[in-house]
């Protein structure tokens, strides 16, 4: 598909959940928020219909987010099911990897390709703080785990204020170069204040080149992450979402008052 400003659209993200099991505070509060009502989440069947629409449409790269993905039931059967979806080249998940340890090898074998993991320091006190109360161990755990089930390459997505050069991007930086990991660089974003930058090591961030669409937890197609427009695929159904989403895709992202980056994905 080709948007109005002739970019090629072929990269679906999908937030499957609005539920975390960390709080980070450049993402959550930490009270936590006020949760989607259960019959307004897309079921499984739902979220695979829509991608298959999706793909018949020219999408060849899903993401799984969330939320935090491996904390919605039955996450392997979802993946399995968007494996299943002949036309998807590139099938990934980004995680916190709190969980990873119990689910890669199920989720590998469901037909994931590769995984994302969040890691902002490998200080253990530190990680602690920026998550609320996560324990590093449980997501190097889950970084070895995904080695092993050969979701490769594994990425680590560090989220940094400033610079690269910061002491806990350093270490992050070392900690993958001795661990055959890849490192990408995001800087820290306000989807209200309209501050993003580009993804250092990634894709994300240029709009002139942006190639996404974000399917929320609750079923709207979002265009844009720094923008507040989204589709309602349950209401417009699906292609004609698809239609609207790609038919009203920004030239380049402003702001976005009506969403966090828990309910897009990222
Ligand atoms: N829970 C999963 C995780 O943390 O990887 C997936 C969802 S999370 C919203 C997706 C990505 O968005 C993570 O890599 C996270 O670091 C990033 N993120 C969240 N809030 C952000 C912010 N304010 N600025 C930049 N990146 C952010
Ligand atoms: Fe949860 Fe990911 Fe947001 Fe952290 S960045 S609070 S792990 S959704």
């Amino acid at each position: 598909m080709l948007d109005r400003y002739s970019r090629l659209i072929n990269y679906l993200r999908i937030s499957v959940t609005d539920r975390c099991n960390l709080r980070c505070r450049y993402c959550m509060p930490e009270e936590g928020i006020r949760l989607l009502r259960h019959e307004d989440i897309l079921t499984y069947d739902e979220i695979a219909g829509f991608t298959r629409v999706a793909v018949k449409s020219g999408i060849t790269k899903v993401r799984i987010t969330g939320g935090e993905p491996l904390v919605r039931k039955g996450i392997v059967t979802l993946t399995g099911m968007l494996a299943a979806i002949g036309g998807i080249h590139d099938l990934s998940m980004t995680t916190n990897g709190v969980l990873l340890d119990r689910f890669a090898g199920d989720l590998a074998k469901a037909g994931l390709q590769r995984v994302n993991v969040s890691l902002d320091t490998i200080d253990p006190e530190q990680y602690s703080f920026i998550t609320r109360g996560g324990d590093l161990n449980d997501v190097l755990r889950g970084i070895e785990a995904a080695k092993k089930a050969r979701l490769l390459p594994v990425k680590i997505n560090c989220v940094i204020h400033e610079s690269p050069d910061e002491t806990n991007a350093i270490e992050v930086a070392r900690y993958c170069r001795e661990n055959d990991l890849e490192v990408r660089y995001i800087k820290e974003m306000d989807l209200e204040e309209g501050r993003f930058s580009v993804v250092m090591g990634g894709s994300g961030g240029n709009c002139a080149g942006c190639n996404r669409l974000r399917l929320t937890s609750n079923g709207k197609l979002k265009p844009c992450l720094f923008s507040g427009l989204g589709y309602d695929v349950r209401t417009l159904g699906y292609e004609e979402a698809i239609k609207q989403a790609v038919g009203h895709k920004p030239q380049r992202g402003r702001k976005n008052i009506n969403d966090s980056f828990y309910n897009i994905g990222g």
